[in-house]
């Protein structure tokens, strides 16, 4: 029977442990899950070593620098000048309130909720991937490339993303672990096999996907 432990294993057997999120620090994280929105991951690493380059990924740095100072290093991600605005704001709030984002781990998570999602520019995609990858708060990320896979691989029969959701923190088990690989082999899998125009043939889900199996019926 399909379910999520399922398809989890056949993508890990696949593509291993891919260690996300790929950073260094939370503060690191925290600023990548803001430039991703809206871009490529290429796009947003060429953002963060400009950041690095001139010492600007902590939020310590960034709550004391300029928006233009910010905005001219992540030019590539697209959207600068929003992006800059918010990670300035987002990084002052949190040194004013916490002094940093590590000292935020004593919260619950509905504090961490509370506090993330009233900050403007942190929708639910970058709320969930703060909480599980920074807060390791047992929280699956949906996002485009998981609602383009689920609905083509057919489980739950419903796929929106509140069934995507329990269905997989049920079959997960709520292992922090493996929902961060989850999500990563689910981005993986997007950008590899499943993308607009899939290719179902040397996928290694084909063999669990609705899709396919109706593609190689007569
Ligand atoms: S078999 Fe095809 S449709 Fe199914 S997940 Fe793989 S690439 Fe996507």
């Amino acid at each position: 029977m399909r379910n999520h432990r399922l398809i989890y294993h056949t993508l890990r057997e696949y593509f291993g442990d891919l260690h996300w999120w790929p950073a260094e620090t939370n503060d690191e994280i925290l600023v990548g899950s803001i430039l991703t929105q809206n871009t490529s991951w290429k796009n947003v690493e060429k953002a963060i070593a400009g950041l690095k380059r001139d010492n600007m990924i902590s939020l310590q740095a960034i709550s004391a620098a300029e928006e233009d100072d910010v905005s001219k290093r992540i030019r590539s991600s697209g959207f600068y000048r929003q992006k800059a605005s918010r990670i300035v704001r987002i990084a002052k709030d949190i040194v004013d309130r916490y002094s940093s984002i590590d000292s935020m781990q004593v919260l619950s998570t509905g504090e961490l909720i509370n506090f993330f999602s009233n900050l403007s520019g942190i929708g639910q995609e970058t709320l969930d991937s703060i909480l599980l990858y920074i807060f390791n708060r047992p929280v699956m990320v949906i996002d485009a490339y998981t609602r383009r896979i689920i609905s083509r691989v057919n489980y739950p029969d419903r796929t929106g993303d509140y069934e995507i959701r329990d269905a997989a923190l049920h079959d997960l088990e709520y292992s922090v672990d493996d929902l961060k690989n989850y999500h990563a082999c689910m981005v993986e899998l997007g950008k590899t096999f499943c993308r607009k125009t899939p290719d179902c043939q040397e996928c290694p889900l084909k063999n669990e996907c609705n899709y396919a199996m109706d593609l190689s019926s007569p």
